[in-house]
């Protein structure tokens, strides 16, 4: 029974394996926990999805790793979504283990864990009101007499909150290894890379080796959305951040990529100029559909997204309205676009 889960690890050699966790339900399949060695005990980064099946093939991982739940010494977690910290909880009440993250996100988790549900859809409604949503899509989101249509499934409402404070540039408490924070911002405003500088076990040519989480992936791009935050009115630019931070990674130069999800790669800046020429030419092809003047909810209909509007379903469709917002204000920001004065839900234009 646990063989075929004993397969779900591989080793990248120099104390490094990674464990394959299941995501449920997800077209992503799963998260990759890497398990670095320490002279402490190994030290994961990211915990995965927080699902019985997921926590037993991390559990059977770790012993065919040689070591057991019990015994981790630390988590480290590059960003707070639950596929990466949605386990944490458990590894650290089996182990005394601490978790350490960015401040940013650690922020996204205290307020979580702090806010009622309820206050989160109000806010959604909110927003989705402001971006041209139609009122089919904001009703399942208000009150309880609609409830049976509300999204069922926003996981990770109390996700567990780090003991330790990720510091860009730093070196984490990791004894005997030398694993150092990249700050990364874009996908969530408090993304991590951690860099691993020592040399490559293979030798590939380079400078070590980057767990990249969400933020560098070698087939997919990552979801650029709004940093979603009732607390505050600051008009982020997340798309703006994330460009920044691949140029960061780009300039790395590791000899290979740990991802969180598909396989390793190596020769990252080619993968860094491949994301930036991508969203290049999809911030062009976005200026000529508002050419006249539309609501991030129009802008998002007429996007090019992996099927038709139509079959996209409701949850996918409000991650895509915060995405075309994104855009929108990466264009407002180079001065390529604005916001039409007087506009009510707000349009923006080329200008
Ligand atoms: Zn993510
Ligand atoms: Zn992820």
């Amino acid at each position: 029974m646990g063989g075929k889960r004993m397969t779900q690890v591989t080793d990248h050699g120099g104390g490094v394996r990674s464990i394959k966790v299941p995501i449920p339900d997800n077209p992503l399949g799963h998260t990759l926990v890497y398990v670095v060695d320490t002279d402490a005990g190994p030290v994961l980064i990211d915990t995965g999805w927080d699902d019985p099946g997921s926590w037993d093939t991390l559990a059977e991982g770790l012993t065919a790793c040689g070591t057991s739940v019990a015994g981790v010494h630390g988590v480290v977690i590059t960003h707070h979504h639950p596929d990466h910290h949605g386990l944490s909880g458990k590894v650290r009440e089996a182990s005394g283990a601490w978790i350490a993250m960015h401040a940013a996100d650690a922020a996204i988790v205290r307020r979580t864990r702090e806010n009622r549900p309820e206050r989160w859809f109000a806010y959604m409604a909110a927003k989705l009101e402001a971006s041209g949503a139609p009122e089919e899509h904001i009703a399942p989101l208000r009150g309880t007499r609609t409830s049976a249509r509300r999204p069922s499934t926003l996981p990770g409402f109390s996700p567990a909150l780090p003991d330790r404070e990720i510091v860009p540039g730093e070196l984490l408490p990791l004894p005997g290894r030398r694993l150092r924070a990249v700050w990364t911002p874009g996908h969530t405003p408090g993304h991590v890379c951690l860099h691993l500088e020592e040399t490559h076990p293979a030798r590939l040519p380079g400078r070590g080796r980057l767990f990249s989480g969400d933020h560098l992936l070698p087939r997919i791009t990552p979801h650029i959305g709004l940093y979603e935050d009732p607390d505050d009115a600051t008009v982020t630019d997340p798309l703006g951040d994330y460009l920044d931070s691949l140029e960061r990674i780009g300039r790395l130069e590791p000899a290979e990529v740990l991802p969180a999800h598909q396989h390793p790669f190596a020769d990252a800046p080619a993968r860094v100029r491949e994301l930036l020429d991508h969203h290049e030419e999809r911030l062009t092809g976005l200026l000529s559909l508002i050419t006249t003047p539309l609501t991030p909810w129009q802008l998002a209909e007429r996007m090019e997204w992996n099927r038709p509007w139509e079959q996209i379903p409701y949850g996918s469709r409000t991650i895509a309205v915060s995405e075309a917002e994104a855009h929108l204000r990466r264009l407002v920001k180079l001065g390529r676009a604005e916001a039409v004065p007087g506009s009510e839900p707000v349009t923006y234009v080329a200008v």
